[in-house]
């Protein structure tokens, strides 16, 4: 089987702070006079240098969604969720048109059982030079129960997840992009209130599908040793009923 691997620097992944769990921790993104290495600024938006560059053959990014910490994607006005997604698009586009890397790729962690460190609202942009992005995208993945559509944008329940449960996409152009983040808002909202067990934590996934943007966004619990050990899938059988429940929401 063909994989993707890359070093991690654990060195310094261990200088990373931490604050979702050391709730006490102060938030350096909080602080944004004191940032530095800022690509990019708009509003409260900040796309700066990760400076806990992990990955090797990388160049990562932070980007800062708010100004405050103990706020998120479920709480911002539409048009501050609209503009964060223009925000982060357009960057993920520049990085990929520079042509130094094989893959970029754009993503959000958050609460401590995503992968997340930082509980300030951010997302993360991140250059791999030394990649196969053919790897890196299950075109199966996408396919599944449609819960909404409009402007040509789909909204689905994955029939054939990456992972498992509550694992949603969201297809579109990015002409329509508005719409997309509308349904994201929509959905982060859903799922954590919805998955009790993840304790707040979801990733979102950015990929490009053919001409179209495809947005994944799942919780996170504690994963499978079925998927880890044997690659099995499990869909719950309540599959049907989040549907329901997720277009009531709508
Ligand atoms: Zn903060």
């Amino acid at each position: 089987m063909e994989i993707n691997l890359i070093r991690y620097d654990f060195a310094l992944g261990r200088k990373k702070p931490e604050n979702i769990v050391n709730s006490e921790n102060s938030c350096p993104f909080c602080d944004a006079d004191n940032l530095t290495n800022i690509v990019d600024r708009e509003g409260e938006f900040i796309l700066l240098r990760n400076k806990y560059n992990v990955i090797k053959g990388s160049d990562m990014f932070v980007l800062i969604e708010a100004s405050r910490c103990g706020i998120d994607m479920p709480d911002y006005t539409r048009e501050h969720m609209r503009g964060l997604m223009r925000f982060a698009v357009r960057h993920w586009a520049r990085l990929e048109s520079e042509g130094k890397y094989s893959a970029v790729i754009l993503y959000k962690n958050h609460g401590h059982l995503s992968g997340g460190t930082m509980r300030h609202p951010h997302m993360q942009i991140v250059g791999l030079r030394d990649v196969d992005p053919s790897l890196m995208t299950e075109r199966g993945s996408f396919d599944g129960i449609t819960v909404a559509e409009k402007d040509g944008v789909t909204l689905n329940a994955a029939t054939r997840p990456r992972m498992g449960f509550g694992e949603f996409n969201i297809i579109g152009n990015k002409e329509h992009l508005d719409t997309m983040s509308d349904y994201l808002q929509k959905v982060v909202a859903f799922l954590v209130s919805r998955f009790k067990k993840s304790e707040d934590s979801y990733n979102i996934f950015f990929y490009h599908l053919d001409d179209k943007i495809a947005i994944k966004a799942m919780p996170r619990m504690v994963t499978s040793p079925l998927l880890i050990g044997y690659g099995i899938r499990l869909l719950p059988e309540t599959l049907e009923k989040v549907v329901k429940e997720m277009r009531e929401t709508l």
